[in-house]
C-alpha cells in the first residue's frame, strides 16, 4: 500500500498557464490518436517518452493529458472548466506533478529533483486517477538523475503515469529508453503553424511570413520578430537584389550595414539563403513551388539552378565561417564579392 500524503505543506504552485486540452491542439494528431486509444482501452502505458523537435507541442500534448486522465466530466478530451482541469492548469492539482526543466541558474536536471518527483508519485492518488508526473526538457537529465528514474520505471507503482518530454532521445539512456512508450512528434504543417500563430495575435500577414521560417514549429515561430521578417526582411532582400553588379564601395557599405544589423548576423544570413533557396525552387519547380518569401514572389527574376545553388553555397559558407568567429565585416564583403 502506498503512504499516505503527509498533510505537509503543499509544493508551491507553478505560474498558472491556460488549461490545455486536446482540442487546443493543433496538428500532432498521429500522438494524440495513439494516446487516446491506450486510455480508451484501459492500457495507457505507465512511462512515455515524447520526442521531436523544439516546440512542436510535446509538452502541450503532455499536459492536455495529465487533464484528461483526471477530468471526470469529459474523460480524455477534458471539460476545461471543472476543478482538476483548472487545477492541474494552476499547478496545484495533488496528483499531477510537473519538473520545468533545471532549476534556475542551473543546467541539468538534478537527481534531487527526480527524487521528489518519485517521492510525490509515490503518495496514494487522491483521486481514482494515476498520478501524473511530467518531466520536461528530460534530456537535460543528469546521468545520476536517470539512473534514480529507472527505478521507478523498473517498479512501476500501478498507478502513476510518467511522461518524460525530450528534444533529443538520444541523451536518454537506452534503459530509460527501452523502458517507456515512444511517441514522436514531427513538424507541423506551415498553415497549422500559422494557425496558431493567428490564435496568439499575429496578423493573418505576418503568420504566413514567420510560419515559413518557423521549420514547422510554432514554438520557435512565437519567437521570431514579426519586425525583422516583416519590414526588415523585405529591405534586406530588396537590396540584395539591387548589389548584382555593384562596385567594390556599394558592396563593402551594404557588408557594414549587415554586420551591423541588430539582429544576430545568422538570422540575416537565414533571409539570405532563404531567398536563394527560393530561386532555385521557382527556378526548378516552375511557378507553383512553394516559397518562404511568398510575398516577394514578383521579384523572382529569371531562373538559373545553377546560379542560384552557387550562391546558396557561398551563403552556407559564409555562416560556418561567422560561426567560427571570423571576421564578420571581412567575411560579408567576401560573400557580397560572391553572390552573383
Ligand atoms: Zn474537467
Amino acid at each position: 500500500m502506498p503512504p499516505r500524503r503527509p498533510a505537509a505543506p503543499q509544493p508551491a504552485p507553478t505560474a498558472p498557464t491556460p488549461i490545455v486540452r486536446f482540442a487546443d491542439v493543433l496538428g500532432q494528431e498521429r500522438a494524440i490518436a495513439h494516446l487516446r486509444r491506450g486510455f480508451e482501452g484501459g492500457r495507457l502505458a505507465h512511462a512515455f517518452v515524447f520526442t521531436g523537435p523544439a516546440g512542436v507541442g510535446k509538452r502541450t500534448v503532455a499536459r492536455a493529458l495529465a487533464t484528461g486522465v483526471h477530468c471526470d466530466a469529459a474523460p480524455f478530451t477534458a471539460c476545461g472548466a471543472c476543478n482538476a482541469c483548472r487545477t492541474i492548469a494552476a499547478g496545484t492539482h495533488p496528483d499531477v506533478r510537473f519538473v520545468a526543466g533545471p532549476l534556475e541558474g542551473k543546467r541539468d536536471i538534478s537527481i534531487e529533483q527526480v527524487r521528489d518527483l518519485q517521492r510525490e508519485l509515490g503518495f496514494r492518488s487522491l483521486s481514482r486517477h494515476p498520478k501524473v508526473g511530467i518531466i520536461d526538457d528530460a534530456h537535460l537529465l543528469t546521468a545520476q538523475a536517470q539512473n534514480a528514474l529507472l527505478k521507478t520505471l523498473e517498479e512501476p507503482s500501478g498507478d502513476s503515469v510518467l511522461v518524460l518530454v525530450a528534444i533529443q532521445q538520444s541523451a536518454l539512456l537506452p534503459t530509460i529508453l527501452s523502458r517507456c512508450q515512444r511517441v514522436s512528434f514531427g513538424p507541423l504543417p506551415t498553415a497549422d503553424v500559422a494557425a496558431i500563430l493567428e490564435r496568439h495575435g499575429r496578423s493573418a500577414a505576418e503568420a504566413r511570413v514567420l510560419a515559413a521560417y518557423a521549420n514547422g514549429s510554432p514554438g520557435v515561430a512565437l519567437t521570431l520578430d514579426p519586425e525583422f521578417f516583416g519590414r526588415r526582411r523585405r529591405e534586406l532582400i530588396a537590396a540584395l537584389a539591387g548589389l548584382r553588379g555593384a562596385g567594390f564601395k556599394k558592396l563593402t557599405d551594404f557588408a557594414q550595414t549587415l554586420a551591423g544589423e541588430e539582429k544576430d548576423p545568422t538570422a540575416v544570413l537565414a533571409v539570405i539563403a532563404s531567398w536563394h533557396r527560393d530561386l532555385m525552387r521557382r527556378a526548378v519547380l516552375g511557378a507553383d513551388a512553394e516559397l518562404q518569401n511568398a510575398d516577394l514572389a514578383d521579384a523572382v527574376g529569371a531562373p538559373d539552378v545553377a546560379r542560384s545553388l552557387r550562391n546558396l553555397e557561398t551563403t552556407y559558407a559564409t555562416m560556418r565561417a561567422l560561426r567560427q568567429n571570423a571576421n564578420r565585416n571581412l567575411t560579408l564583403v567576401q560573400m557580397l564579392m560572391r553572390l552573383e
